[in-house]
């Protein structure tokens, strides 16, 4: 970096060029007091509080925006700039209340702590008119409230919500004396387009924006978020046993202090009292076979010993009946990577069964595939940095602002400071797809025939990397003969989209000086996944963007560590690291390592041991940390399949709607009650520390393993998750140069790390692919396993919210999430809403081939007419109760998005929809029957049950099914 000379207050210094007289004055380690200054925002000058004097320069430049020059003669202190800077504190002091002992803030308040360092006078503060407005406070978010009277308008938190988050949710409004921070519309917070990350709330410098949590911690302690794969470092402030607080690690490099609302609000699930704290067994009298286990009554509690016996005994007598492979265990993507690799240790050396899996089955199953065969490695190529680098995204199935929020932010942030461009191809309009240069929404199903048309137009343009393809890749000339077939105009038909959108799209990637394509389960779960994901690596070998900066190939790992339990062998296929079992020098390696008989078969995927326990195949399985009853396609085939089981055990945080089946249910910490590490979607292993104690009698899910592998007569004697990781280290080349030591020391490593000294790899296939040579693969288009049918005409697809997280267990226990996303909808376009006679706020009854479910229907243009979303999180409305469990042949990950259903109405809000009280009645009977200010005629009138006024009074006629919805309702809330 070049640097200038100045002289501040008498002293030279080396300033950085081109930089403010500001961040001059703080390089030269001098305090200036700010209030408006944040150095990831744009300077503004609204506190006026960094005035200087300048020799040369009139007046008093405020330091934060005026550029530093060579040779600057700057004085930060004289009695005139204090005097001003006195004043200008004191006037706005003369507008704040003063409950400073009262106020949550006053610990860490800016305003205050610069009242101090500048001797405000109360004598001064007094002179000033006292006028303070008395404006109420908005408490309409759960996670924080807005208190204007304690606003001094230095607009951080407007230019945080625009500049940080490229949300806008707030703005100043009004004038002058009147100014104030308001949302567009001037509504409530909680009605605006506000996503409740908190950012704002962290950089207010005042009580303005505060939590809602008024507990101060004891002790903060450094771990990473347990939500997405991002990986977001954070500190957990602790009060005894309790989480208080969250923020985020400001020297974290994924997240740099950002978070989303689930990091920030969503931790208090910890502390809920679902908690499972002692091991549970079944009663003889509520046997599962007869599905009579969805309460806890179907259990007593049970000591460790105890538990651990039934278990272990029942493991053994399967295992010795029906030999190991008559056993099943799932391993958890929530856990830790000690915890997955002894959970697969467990299955192979103990058990003697590869039948190892985990929900990567449900998620990035075709991407470890695909990825693996074309390029050798099962990963994302290169790092979150790298979208800093980029020319040119393309986010194509993935929801990324809703599903990975901090690389949304990130996305959002190279948009609007880098000029980077963006093509979104996605079915159902998301955030990004507003701004995109190319939005495509294709049908579902159909992305291989975009990316093969979309390569088609590139190479047709002479855009394709000839040199990097000759000299990098193989298998290319089949390749680039099967991509003929894909012209745009035949491709048009297929997707739903204009051949011209194809063209546009295969210009702007084509000429890119460097892309990334990032991508999440719209693309990945599909019986076409793996083909999908090759496709996707064709169109990086294709173009070259594979191997440097700023390119890459990027998927986007949904689990905190997904990324992780794949890495440590949590997979039927391979050992930790990749190996395959199958391979005799392998095999032999973890024999010698592990002692005694392992298996070379490979195992059975997830999916498949559903199927083999349906069949009587699969005699047990032992489940740590999912919860497949929410997770697996077709939930009642997913039922079936548990109730047949011998013997089912779950091991989790939470009385799961799977643990609800088991036999045995054993109590386990949570991710803030352990140590050891997380590997996140960027391959980012980071330490995650212990918080607090387990509650009750939970244990930590290695010690589990490992008490219970003693009981089967296989003892492991790790002393900590620290030595499980020295293990790791050991056996596996890609973690052999991993310690907590270092990790401690480095904030993280990126695998491949081989040795002590290797610095990690933040870019793979930098000279060469892992396997070598990069596989192009020729793929071709394959229409859904499921069509539509006259019975079954809307496409229904599945998805994430920002809210809620997999299958709810831990984000319906939080009370924030839970309370800014408290139900299930669906949501439908109007025309199809129009079409089936129902309107916004209905409860409609979804039915497919395998289930249906009932949801409130939420109408919009996001989804185009003939397809529906919804989300997977919630047990009362379980979208997995309809989707398809057909499986991509190589992956065997279900295509949860592409099922038919049919929508019927079921409980009317039809008349809501233009009736004030219905509508109210609708949304809350309780408080509308409370508040609504009915007349006493009207009262009666619904306390007699006369129709005949009712209908008057509604402007209705009263048909059915609306008297029967509106005395369900009435009845319901005991009128
Ligand atoms: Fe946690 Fe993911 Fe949000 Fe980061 S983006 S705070 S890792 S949920």
């Amino acid at each position: 970096m070049k640097t200038i000379q100045v002289t501040i207050d008498g002293q030279k210094h080396q300033a950085p060029m081109g930089g403010t007289i500001l961040e001059a004055i703080r390089a030269a380690g001098i305090y200036v007091p700010t209030l408006c200054h944040d150095p990831e925002l744009k300077p503004f000058g609204a506190c006026r509080l960094c005035i200087v004097q300048v020799e040369g320069l009139r007046g008093l430049p405020t330091a934060c925006t005026t550029p530093v020059q060579d040779n600057m003669v700057i004085r930060t202190e004289t009695d005139e700039i204090q005097e001003v800077r006195r004043t200008i504190v004191e006037l706005a002091i003369a507008n704040h209340p003063y409950d400073c002992l009262v106020c949550d803030k006053s610990r860490d308040c800016e305003l205050l702590s610069v009242a101090r360092y500048l001797g405000a006078r109360k004598s001064a503060v007094d002179r000033f008119r006292r006028t303070t407005l008395s404006r109420p406070v908005d408490a309409s978010n759960p996670a924080f409230s807005i208190d204007p009277d304690k606003c001094i308008l230095c607009g951080k938190c407007v230019r945080t919500c625009s500049e940080l988050q490229g949300v806008g949710a707030i703005d100043f409004a009004f004038r002058g004396y009147q100014t104030r921070i308001s949302t567009f519309g001037a509504g409530p917070i909680v009605d605006s387009t506000c996503q409740s990350c908190g950012e704002c709330v962290a950089r207010c410098p005042t009580g303005a924006l505060m939590t809602r949590a008024v507990l101060q911690p004891q002790k903060e302690v450094q771990t990473i978020c347990p939500y997405c794969g991002v990986g977001c470092g954070i500190y957990l402030g602790v009060r005894g046993q309790k989480i208080v607080r969250v923020r985020g690690d400001n020297q974290s490099p994924v997240n740099r202090g950002a978070l989303c609302v689930k990091g920030r609000f969503g931790l208090d699930f910890v502390n809920h009292r679902d908690r499972l704290t002692r091991p549970l067994i079944r009663k003889k009298d509520f046997p599962r076979s007869a599905a009579q286990g969805d309460t806890l009554n179907a259990f007593r509690e049970a000591g460790w010993d105890e538990a651990l016996e039934v278990v272990a005994g029942q493991l053994a007598a399967l295992r010795d009946g029906y030999g190991p492979d008559s056993i099943g265990v799932l391993s958890s993507a929530k856990c830790t990577n000690e915890d997955n690799y002894l959970v697969q240790k467990f299955a192979r050396a103990v058990i003697g069964t590869n039948n190892v899996d985990h929900c990567a089955r449900l998620c990035h199953a075709s991407t470890v595939t695909a990825a693996l065969a074309a390029f050798g490695d099962g990963a994302m190529s290169n790092s979150i940095a790298d979208i800093d680098q980029a020319d040119l995204l393309f986010v194509i199935g993935s929801n990324t602002t809703e599903c990975h929020p901090v690389i949304g932010r990130k996305i959002k942030q190279a948009l609007s400071r880098n000029g980077t461009g963006l093509i979104v191809a996605d079915p159902r309009a998301i955030e990004l797809s507003t701004r995109a240069a190319v939005y495509i929404n294709h049908k579902p199903g159909t992305d291989v025939a975009l990316l093969n048309s979309i390569m088609n137009g590139i190479v047709q343009m002479g855009l394709h990397k000839l040199s990097f393809i000759n000299d990098r890749c193989e298998d290319v000339k089949p390749f680039l003969e099967s991509l003929k077939l894909y012209t745009p105009e035949r491709v048009s038909k297929i997707t739903g989209v204009s051949a011209e959108k194809i063209q546009q799209a295969a210009i702007l990637f084509g000429r890119a000086k460097s892309a990334m394509v990032l991508y999440g389960m719209g693309i990945t779960q599909h019986t076409t996944g793996t083909d999908n994901v090759k496709a996707i690596a064709n169109l990086l070998m294709l173009t070259g963007n594979i191997g440097r900066e700023g390119t890459g190939f990027s998927p986007l790992r949904g689990q905190n560590n997904v990324q992780g339990a794949c890495d440590l062998g949590a997979l039927p296929n391979v050992f930790p690291g990749y190996q395959r079992v199958n391979d005799p020098a392998v095999l032999a390696k973890f024999k010698s390592a592990w002692g005694g008989e392992l298996s070379g078969e490979t195992g059975l995927t997830l999916t498949d041991m559903f199927r083999a326990a349906h069949e009587g195949r699969i005699k047990a399985l032992f489940i740590v940390g999912e919860n497949p009853m929410m997770s697996e396609p077709d939930l009642q085939h997913a039922k079936a399949a548990l109730a047949k089981l011998d013997f089912l055990v779950v091991q989790d945080i939470f009385p799961t709607e799977t643990a609800r089946m088991a036999d045995v249910v054993l109590p386990a910490a949570s991710f803030a009650e352990k140590d050891g590490t997380f590997t996140s979607t960027e391959r980012r292993v980071q330490l995650v520390r212990k918080a607090v104690e387990p509650p009750g009698e939970a244990r930590l899910d290695w010690e589990i393993i490992d008490a219970l592998s003693e009981k089967l007569g296989r003892p492991f004697s790790y002393k900590s998750s620290s030595d499980i990781m020295d293990e790791i280290a050991s056996v596996t080349p890609i973690y052999g140069g991993i310690s907590h030591k270092r990790l401690g020391e480095t904030g993280g490593l990126q695998w491949p790390c081989r040795t002590r000294d290797d610095p990690g790899t933040p870019i793979l296939h930098l000279d060469s692919f892992t396997r070598g040579r990069g596989k192009f693969h020729v793929v071709h288009d394959k229409p859904p396993a499921e069509q539509p049918s006259g019975d079954y005409p809307l496409l229904l697809t599945t998805g994430r919210i920002l809210e809620h997280w997999h299958t709810g267990s831990m984000s319906h226990r939080s009370r924030v999430l839970e309370a800014l996303s408290p139900e299930s909808s669906v949501e439908i376009s109007p025309a199809d809403a129009d079409r089936l006679g129902i309107f916004e706020g209905d409860i409609i009854t979804l039915r497919s081939k395998r289930g249906e479910l009932q949801t409130r229907v939420k109408e919009t243009l996001r989804v185009f007419p003939g397809l529906a979303f919804m989300a997977f999180h919630w047990g009362d409305a379980p979208a997995n109760l309809l989707t398809n469990p057909e499986v991509d042949p190589l992956a065997k990950i279900p295509e949860f998005k592409v099922s038919y259903v049919n929508a019927t109405l079921a409980v009317l809000a039809r008349a809501a929809r233009d009736n004030a009280f219905l509508a109210a009645l609708a949304a809350n009977p309780a408080r509308a029957l409370k508040s609504y200010p009915l007349t006493v005629e009207q009262r009666a009138a619904l306390a007699s049950g006369d129709i005949a006024a009712i209908e008057k009074w509604l402007g209705y006629p009263l048909d059915d099914r609306l008297l029967a919805w509106l005395k369900a309702r009435l009845e319901q809330e005991r009128w």
